[in-house]
């Protein structure tokens, strides 16, 4: 009876699939210690039923798993599957491949216009229809995802009625917000309707010129409020040049406010982004070395560090084995594999970086639509240097969206991997 893989925690980021870092990248021998604990946990849950079951989603190696507490994706063998099936665990989809987590524009407006958003959001934006939203959710739930991931653009009020949709159909939703509308009563409400809410503050001294307005006083005010109310509380950071010499400073403020995870997820050409990327991006070179930062500000402010899914090929000089990280669920481009996105029009891509996708239902842009399927197939059969590359399995050959903004072809060689630098 194996757990093929643990990714602990919730998959919170609308703008990524979030990854866990940390322990994993300082020995193999802390990463055997982390999966035997969650062994344990699974053998106590065999014998005597507690936590509560989880939901599992069939898979051609047994099962992918929602595990309920503490939050956790578990990748669970045949025995394994048949083990939490007699203790009660309840099967979610159709037996057919689907997403793990979808990534929900629920609005494209925003009071503001951040310079570098990926989605283009501004006052005269529109909000997404919210029935088509909730039709589609209905169908999701049905297709066996575990969690959405809402964002946009701001509407806090139409977040929260698309979240408790989401709840009520067994959908964990997960949010990501700039702070706005974050009173203390509404934070009360979201501990009960959230998984977790990620708050985006891009620096404290490089803000302003990452977004291009002052937002830190709301977000900041927003963590503090979340927490208190006991919300589980994540920061985004997008690593434009601006935010890097400040990453330290900021790691011992973000962890004096009782944040519990911080996100770094890479600079990506999409939307507005794409305008002044090469002068507002974090240098290649500077990402290059951000690891042993990444390591040391874990070690001294207890913060659980994550990366998207870009910054993966970052990752891969600093990797001893690559399999141990693919085990806790380290992995780089996952658009259309375990990953979907819908846009505020209703349209679906393989993530939510990738423009405008295709209208229909998701089910059917999941086994068929063309984008999904040349994404998967760049996985599959990848060009050199990544067909060659050890670390191809984790990466996946780095993100797509850099790639088609700096080569014209999507599914190039990420221009900025190290290994493709040469
Ligand atoms: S060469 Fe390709 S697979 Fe290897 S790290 Fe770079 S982008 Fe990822
Ligand atoms: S293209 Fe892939 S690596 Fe880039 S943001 Fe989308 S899912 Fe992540």
């Amino acid at each position: 009876m194996v757990i093929r893989s643990v990714r602990p925690g919730h998959a919170p980021n609308c703008s990524s699939a979030g990854s866990v870092v940390g322990l994993a990248l300082v020995s193999v021998v802390v990463a055997s210690a982390l999966l035997n604990t969650w062994a344990e946990r699974f053998g106590r849950f065999t014998r005597d039923g507690s936590p509560a079951p989880p939901k599992l989603r069939r898979d051609r190696e047994g099962s992918v798993a929602r595990w309920p507490d503490p939050p956790a994706l578990l990748g669970l063998d045949a025995a394994a599957t048949a083990a939490a099936l007699a203790m009660g665990a309840e099967v979610v989809g159709t037996g057919v491949s689907a997403p793990n987590e979808v990534h929900v524009a629920v609005t494209a407006q925003c009071p503001v216009r951040c310079d570098g958003c990926y989605l283009d959001a501004g006052p005269d934006r529109a909000h997404a229809d919210l029935e088509a939203l909730e039709a589609d959710l209905v169908r999701l739930a049905a297709m066996g995802v575990f969690e959405v991931a809402l964002g946009g653009g701001e509407a806090p009020e139409r977040a929260d009625r698309v979240a408790a949709v989401a709840r009520s159909l067994g959908l964990t939703p997960n949010l990501t917000t700039s702070g706005f509308g974050v009173t203390a009563a509404r934070a009360a409400r979201m501990a009960a309707l959230y998984g977790q809410v990620n708050v985006s503050l891009d620096g404290l001294d490089g803000y302003v010129a990452t977004r291009g307005w002052d937002g830190r006083k709301l977000a900041v005010t927003a963590i503090d409020r979340l927490v208190a109310a006991g919300v589980r509380v994540g920061v985004n950071t997008v690593l434009g040049r601006a935010v890097l010499p400040e990453l330290e400073g900021f790691a011992g403020v973000l962890a004096e406010h009782g944040v519990r995870e911080w996100q770094w997820l890479r600079y990506k050409p999409a939307g507005r982004a794409t305008e002044d990327y090469l002068r507002r991006r974090a240098e290649p070179a500077d990402l290059d070395r951000l690891w042993p930062r990444l390591l040391a500000i874990e070690a001294a402010t207890g913060l659980t560090m994550r990366i998207d899914c870009a910054m993966v090929p970052f990752l891969a000089p600093h990797l001893s084995d690559p399999s141990v990280l693919a085990r806790f669920g380290v992995v780089g481009c996952t658009g259309g594999e375990t990953l979907l996105a819908r846009t505020a029009t209703g349209a679906w891509a393989p993530c939510s970086f990738a423009g405008a996708g295709a209208p229909g239902e998701p089910a059917a842009i999941w086994a068929d639509d063309p984008m999904l399927e040349a994404w998967r197939g760049r996985a599959a059969r990848p060009p050199e240097p990544c067909a060659s590359c050890p670390v191809q399995s984790v990466c996946r050959g780095g993100c797509r969206i850099v790639a088609g903004h700096l080569t014209g072809d999507p599914l190039a060689p990420d221009p900025e991997c190290p290994r493709v630098r040469g």
